[in-house]
């Protein structure tokens, strides 16, 4: 489970989470919507601390964590929250050196230490998994934007991960490779993988989502189902931003 309570994040004088409170079940996938700017991705990086919230508390599993100002992080606990966490980045984030199964073996030999015949063992099986099995020898620059996304989900899922974080997974793609990406998203979550997803794919969330999250000036205005936010809702910040990208 991941429980948010009252996370606040500031850059600067910019005010960017005001006070977010959120529970995600285990095994569910939510998507986070709302318009740009509204600290979508900000959320997302506290979860796996490469933003660190200035208050405010977050559970992850069986880890929680109290931010203050005056306190200093615990270097176990922000392990424990990036050893829970896989992260699928906008622009993937591939090792351009290394090819398709060496970029996916790369955290299980630096990170979890992992001989090198199970990494690579490991690292086929995911990419099998991604529908990638025969590019597992080509280069990222050989590989289209949707493969190379697809190499980076299988990255973040070597390290087998509670739960995985994308962050605009499909927004550097051109518009015919979306569709490759956001199926082995489907699979993922059919298959019970906890996801948490910031994306302006609305059909995506529609079809995939268990929880649909909307932000707006960093707050989050609702929280439900996708009939619930998307057929249902009453909230007039929510029909505002639902009836400009629908
Ligand atoms: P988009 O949909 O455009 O990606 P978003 O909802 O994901 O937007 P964030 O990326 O979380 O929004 O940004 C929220 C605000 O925080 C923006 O005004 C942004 O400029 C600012 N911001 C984000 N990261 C930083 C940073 N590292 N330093 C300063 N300001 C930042």
């Amino acid at each position: 489970m991941i429980k948010l309570e009252q996370i606040h994040k500031s850059f600067g004088t910019l005010h960017v989470l005001k006070g977010i409170d959120l529970t995600i079940e285990r095994g569910k996938t939510a998507v986070i919507i709302g318009p740009s700017g509204s600290g979508k991705t900000t959320l997302l990086r506290c979860l796996n601390l490469l933003e660190v919230p200035d208050t405010g508390t977050i559970t992850l599993g069986s880890e929680t964590i109290e931010f203050s100002a005056d306190k200093q992080l615990k270097t176990s606990a922000v392990a424990g929250f990036r050893q829970q966490t896989g992260m699928v980045f906008q622009n993937y984030n591939l090792f351009p050196h290394l090819t398709a199964i060496q970029n996916v073996m790369e955290g299980q030999l630096t990170v979890k230490g992992i001989a090198k015949a199970e990494a690579r063992k490991y690292a086929a099986a995911q990419l099998e998994k991604v529908g990638l099995a025969d590019k597992a020898d080509m280069y990222p620059h050989q590989l289209s934007g949707g493969q190379q996304q697809r190499v980076g989900i299988a990255r973040a899922m070597a390290m087998d991960p509670d739960v995985l974080l994308f962050d605009e997974p499909t927004s550097a793609l051109d518009p015919e490779l979306v569709g490759e990406v956001l199926k082995v998203m489907k699979n993922l979550a059919n298959e019970g993988m906890t996801m948490v997803i910031v994306t302006h794919e609305m059909q995506f969330a529609r079809d995939a989502a268990d929880l649909v999250i909307f932000m707006d000036e960093g707050a989050v205005i609702e929280a439900g189902t996708p009939e619930e936010v998307f057929d249902r809702t009453k909230n007039a910040r929510t029909l505002q931003f639902l009836n400009k990208v629908q």
